[in-house]
């Protein structure tokens, strides 16, 4: 399969050029030039199958060309060694728990086979006994899944880029208490000032001519596109629970609903549909940074600085995966209105959510699902069945979830087994010059 770029001015990639460079050299993102449809018979049968089964029938059709059926089939099992359980909420809302993994969010998923993918890649063609360098600028949780996902993985080496004191203490030490081939770097600055120093360092020649680079956020093909894989098992376990109706067009009646900073999750939703998954229905759930959902009201793209919010994995001004959702829709701004409603919630309407539905159904969300929790209740009709992605256990937004419940919520054991760790982070400066003489060392 090639990749082609959103900006149409590099040349097409291959799979491992993609991943390897993140961004094309246009700095566009990119896309395969085809998606495969997945045969009826897969769809009659998935209730029958496990989420591992799932997910390998779906990675087949996005990188069988290019990963060898048995090795593929390793990627996704090792990815994949937890689930993702439907569990319903309310008699016709469900949540799609995706913090089953290791650092409790669903990022684990795609950094997970990203890694898996990049080593089988510097295995199978080899790299001049080079090794790839993963910069990762975070603001918390991208930074815990992107390193636990590479923790270990030969030929790999990661350096995660966070502001120093700005990051929970739960977060900051899931990715500073690792060591082995993760390199923890406190800068002196904020969120912004890490993205900036990554972006830079990509950009300067005399840094990739010493090291191969590459990043590990949602542009990367190897990271959203796996995200796909729970959206079939979501759909296999409505199905099997029988919660499922079809209109004439094998429509099913079911709305998913993803609470979106970056747009890359529900991205890889719209691929999963584009490869026959019957949804009727995306809705793209934002905290206070409204972008995409003024975009869906007016037609009009305007980029905006972050807000700060309770929900902050999902504070973006400027979505990176737009352009790819313009991609998929040949930006047709009326497809796109048909296929996704939008929503937006100032932080009052997050706690209110998060109150109201502990009140009522006892179940615990975080501030991100709870965006996802009430766009379904404001706009699903009766006869539909909504699934939100509960896209991080409440857990790691511990302090904030039992001031608004008013709760003492347990920490599970592996959030308590980082947080034991002892903290190993070398302190930079918010200076290009300092950080590029510090990798030009390594
Ligand atoms: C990253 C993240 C999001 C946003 O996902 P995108 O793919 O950037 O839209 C939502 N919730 C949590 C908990 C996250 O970590």
């Amino acid at each position: 399969m090639r990749y082609y770029s959103t900006n149409h001015q590099a040349d097409d990639a291959t799979l491992r050029e993609a991943v390897e460079r993140g961004l094309a050299p246009d700095r566009g993102l990119y896309m395969p030039q085809e998606t495969k449809q997945l045969p009826a018979s897969f769809f009659e049968h998935i209730d029958e199958l496990s989420f591992q089964e799932i997910a390998f029938e779906v990675a087949k059709a996005f990188f069988g060309d290019d990963v060898d059926e048995a090795s593929l089939k390793h990627i996704v099992y090792d990815t994949l060694a937890f689930e993702t359980p439907v569990v319903p909420v309310t008699d016709n809302i469900y949540s799609l728990e995706l913090f089953h993994g290791p650092t409790l969010a669903f990022k684990d998923v795609g950094a997970r086979f990203m890694a898996r993918l990049l080593q089988y890649f510097i295995k199978k063609d080899g790299l001049d006994n080079e090794q790839v360098n993963v910069l990762v600028a975070t603001s918390g949780d991208t930074g815990s899944a992107v390193a636990n996902g590479f923790l270990g993985v030969d030929g790999i080496h990661v350096y995660v880029l966070y502001p120093k004191g700005k990051v929970s203490r739960i977060q900051e030490s899931q990715f500073t208490t690792l060591g082995r081939n993760i390199t923890a770097l406190e800068v002196d600055g904020v969120f912004d000032d890490c993205q900036a120093l990554v972006k830079n360092a990509f950009m300067d020649s005399e840094l990739n001519a010493h090291m191969t680079l590459t990043s590990a956020n949602s542009i990367n093909v190897a990271r959203f596109l796996p995200q796909a894989f729970y959206y079939f098992n979501a759909y296999a376990q409505l199905k099997r629970d029988g919660k499922l109706s079809y209109d004439a067009e094998g429509k099913s009646n079911m709305v998913v609903c993803v609470p979106s900073g970056n747009f890359g999750n529900i991205t890889a939703g719209l691929f999963a549909a584009r490869m026959g998954l019957p949804v009727k229905h995306f809705i793209a759930a934002n905290n206070a940074n409204d972008i995409f959902y003024n975009y869906l009201q007016t037609g009009e793209y305007h980029p905006m600085p972050s807000k700060q919010t309770l929900a902050n994995a999902m504070d973006v001004g400027d979505p990176s995966n737009f352009a790819r959702i313009l991609a998929l829709y040949d930006s047709n701004w009326e497809a796109i209105r048909a296929d996704i409603s939008g929503a937006t919630y100032p932080d009052p309407r997050i706690r209110e959510t998060m109150k109201a539905c502990h009140e009522s159904t006892g179940y615990v969300l975080d501030p991100h699902g709870a965006c996802g929790y009430q766009a379904l209740k404001e706009q699903l009709s009766a006869d539909e069945v909504g699934v939100f992605l509960e896209t991080a256990h409440p857990a790691k937004f511990k302090e904030k979830v039992d001031v608004i419940l008013g709760t003492d919520i347990d920490i599970p054991q592996r959030l308590q087994d980082f947080m034991r760790g002892t903290k190993q982070s070398i302190e930079l400066p918010n200076d290009f010059q300092t950080f590029k003489s510090f990798l030009m060392k390594q």
